[in-house]
């Protein structure tokens, strides 16, 4: 197995590095023990991991941030947000505390560490990502340092030594007045607190939600998550200006260049594999030609398009008829099926023309020829949405792509209204969204209101959890899930990534 420790240069490149780099080249290794739950991400990781670590780990934090990204765009309340993320958290990227006594609590804490670093490396190019970046993983630092175990909790804050001074007793005692009137709350005297140099919480102190006294700020407890947060926020943003100088050398590691700037683009439409688990569905019946057309009605905006713009011109330009027929055979259609699909779709073309000319681009998708270069017989594998969506544009005459992106606003208005959106919130945000370049958010949005009460309804009685429900960034997973949704109640409910739910 190829392993790499990513965070070092080839010994050999190192000594040509240029001496007014060496700063950058320099790290200080330590071995990582991971105490505490929370992490300030100070030391990089040092140990060895295999490539396939480094980019499974960081495609699971990246599935997190681009989840609690989601929920900022849609404006959810940090409960709602909360409530949602917990499971997406469990599955993707779990951390529970000492209490908990798990075994793999060093395992988790590494994955975190790691991946958090490795994203780090991915997304300090540009100011834009870094931005990103830190907003988002302060957002998941703050979620974390809000459910964490109390005590826990204070000895992480402890171990940052943040030159933070706790009040003692006999001073409580001494400004017992002052720390009432300042905390707003009889309270005052019982809670916690402790003092920082005012100018380190110009917020706090904006708010009047501190004591001022002797050029110290005396801060109260439960206004330390901010001020942690703060620091947190602050010494990420000064780590991604210093990673961002680094970045050059990076440049000199062949192996990490494309993982980083994959997930770089990642970043803009979250990517996701396609699972063959995709493809089939327990309770639909095998997927025949002539169901496309009833089945259309389940697919998202980019295959309706395709579908429509074939029934009406009988054909489709190539880039067209590559992304739906990779479409169809991910939602399980069978090559034999696809060709026949194809044959009575051109039904304007001689049969001689469509054996000659387009027969054999089906049977290359499937992966029926083409020889090795086309991934051992299997085929190319469905377009997700973030390939689909950082294609070129298409030209006139083409209907490829995703709609959001391509179409103009009123077209696209009008094709939501073609196939039913008539509501004018729903497309009014829709706009928004597509104005932002949010193009699979708004996707998602139209999802959730053409199956707001199936999903209500799997909702209220437990049948699906979070993830189930999660943002969709793959066509075929809208397709799967439309389809489980709209068939609720037909010996399927509840079957979802083709494996059944736990009672
Ligand atoms: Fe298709 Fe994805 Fe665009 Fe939705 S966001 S229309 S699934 S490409």
């Amino acid at each position: 197995m190829i392993r790499h420790d990513y965070s070092r240069v080839d010994p050999k490149r190192r000594t040509h590095i240029d001496p007014k780099k060496r700063q950058f080249a320099k790290a200080e290794f330590q071995q990582q023990n991971y105490e505490h739950r929370l992490n300030f991400y100070i030391l990089p990781p040092t140990a060895e991991i295999t490539l396939e670590e480094f980019e499974t780990w960081a495609i699971n934090r990246l599935k997190v941030l681009s989840e609690l990204e989601a929920c900022s765009f849609r404006n959810r309340s940090p409960e709602e947000t909360s409530e949602y993320m917990t499971s997406i958290l469990n599955k993707y990227l779990p951390l529970r505390s000492n209490s908990s006594r798990s075994q793999s609590l060093q395992d988790e804490r590494k994955k975190d560490h790691y991946s958090h670093f490795i994203l780090r490396l991915a997304f300090s190019a540009t100011e834009d990502l870094r931005r990103r970046f830190s907003r988002l993983e302060t957002m998941l630092f703050r979620l974390r340092f809000k459910d964490d175990d109390l005590r826990e909790r204070q000895e992480f804050v402890r171990s940052l030594n943040l030159e933070w001074e706790e009040v003692k007793e006999d001073e409580k005692r001494e400004l017992r007045d002052e720390l009432v009137a300042a905390s707003r709350s009889k309270k005052g005297e019982e809670q916690d607190w402790f003092k920082v140099d005012w100018e380190r919480v110009p917020e706090l102190v904006e708010q009047r939600k501190v004591l001022l006294k002797r050029g110290k700020a005396y801060v109260p407890q439960r206004e330390q998550m901010s001020l942690v947060v703060a620091e947190f926020t602050k010494r990420l943003d000064e780590a991604l200006e210093l990673t961002a100088r680094a970045l050059p050398r990076l440049d000199e590691d062949d192996r990490l260049a494309p993982i980083l700037s994959h997930l770089s683009q990642s970043f803009n439409a979250p990517d996701a594999a396609y699972s063959s688990s995709d493809a089939s569905i327990d309770g639909l019946s095998i997927i025949t030609a002539n169901a496309i057309d009833t089945l259309s009605q389940n697919f998202p905006l980019c295959m309706q398009n395709l579908h429509m713009t074939l029934r009406a011109n009988s054909h489709l330009k190539h880039y067209g008829r590559l992304q739906y027929t990779l479409f169809l055979k991910g939602i399980g259609l069978s090559l034999e099926e696809c060709i026949v699909f194809w044959r009575r779709s051109f039904k304007l073309m001689t049969d001689d023309k469509f054996q000659k000319e387009y027969k054999y681009n089906v049977r290359h998708a499937y992966g029926d020829v083409g020889g090795d270069a086309n991934r051992r017989g299997r085929g190319y594998t469905p377009y997700s949405c973030q390939k689909i969506l950082t294609e070129p544009v298409p030209g006139p005459g083409q209907a490829h792509g995703c709609p959001y992106r391509t179409f103009t606003s009123d077209n696209l208005t009008s094709l939501l209204q073609r196939v039913g959106i008539n509501d004018r919130d729903v497309l009014k945000t829709v706009k928004e969204d597509v104005s932002k370049q949010r193009y699979h958010v708004a996707c998602n949005r139209v999802f959730e209101h053409t199956h707001k009460r199936e999903i209500k309804k799997v909702k209220d009685d437990g049948t699906w959890s979070a993830t189930d429900l999660d943002t969709i960034v793959h066509p075929n997973t809208y397709f799967k899930r439309s389809w489980l949704l709209k068939h609720l109640g037909e010996g399927n409910a509840g079957i979802v990534n083709g494996e059944k739910m736990e009672e």
